[in-house]
């Protein structure tokens, strides 16, 4: 092999050193521009906002709204003008009596219900309705529209009146499955509930102080799920999950 020839095959070599230096630099810019891109993504997504009352319409199409709202999930706002979203999606778990619920409240609630029972003559309160599917929330409500008919008033009053007492079906904290229905041996129970259910991230829901803000009658016996921390500066301020969210916005 001569001068020339050995200088070429240097070259050459060099040139391959100099593409495969460029090719791995090349995918080592690529991976950070992801990591910088999903990390990016992800803490959006824990300072994402929630639902106002004013934010009726916000619709729920794209995936990373999926993201965000499960992020939150316990600080979801169903009520008679935010709809339940539509990409909820839900792990039941059973309760008892036929009745299920979202499986990441299950612990606190049993807790809460067996720390209950001194206040309900010994007894452990009930679960008596837990998570709803849309059909079944639209029978209970068209019972109620039927009962108020069967008392003489129209269409319109009894729909009007039913819905002081059941949500309009896709409106309802129970399809979320984090709210529940608890009866007791005793009203006391109610009132230990009212006085102690944040300790384990439960807020007495419809107060009746608050009818005008939640849409809904006063109503013992319904507890919802929002998580300690939320629980806790709701029965300390003595607001309701409205004016909790709406605070958090401003
Ligand atoms: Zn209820």
């Amino acid at each position: 092999m001569d001068k020339r020839n050995v200088r070429n095959v240097r070259r050459r070599k060099h040139l391959r050193q100099r593409r495969c230096i460029q090719y791995v630099a090349g995918v080592l810019l690529c991976c950070i521009m992801a990591v910088i891109f999903y990390s990016g993504f992800f803490m959006g997504c824990s300072w994402g906002k929630t639902i106002g009352p004013e934010d009726t319409d916000m619709a729920l199409d794209t995936w990373e709204d999926t993201v965000c709202y499960n992020a939150q999930w316990n600080l979801i706002l169903v009520n008679s003008w935010n709809p339940v979203p539509d990409h909820y999606e839900v792990n039941l778990v059973d309760v008892g009596g036929g009745e299920r619920v979202d499986q990441r409240i299950y612990d606190p609630l049993m807790e809460m219900l067996e720390d209950a029972r001194e206040a309900n003559w010994g007894q452990l309160p009930i679960v008596v309705s837990g998570y709803r599917t849309k059909e079944r929330q639209q029978q209970l409500y068209e019972e109620k529209i039927a009962v108020y008919r069967k008392q003489g008033y129209l269409e319109q009053e009894a729909e009007e009146l039913a819905q002081q007492w059941v949500a309009v079906p896709g409106y309802s904290e129970h399809q979320l499955g984090v709210a529940v229905d608890i009866n007791g041996a005793t009203y006391d129970l109610y009132l230990w509930l009212q006085e102690n259910s944040y300790r384990y991230g439960f807020i007495f829901r419809y107060p009746g102080n608050k009818t005008e803000r939640t849409g809904i009658a006063e109503e013992v016996w319904h507890y919802r799920y929002v998580g300690v921390e939320a629980a806790t500066e709701i029965f300390e301020q003595g607001i309701c999950l409205e004016e909790y969210l709406e605070n958090r916005n401003l």
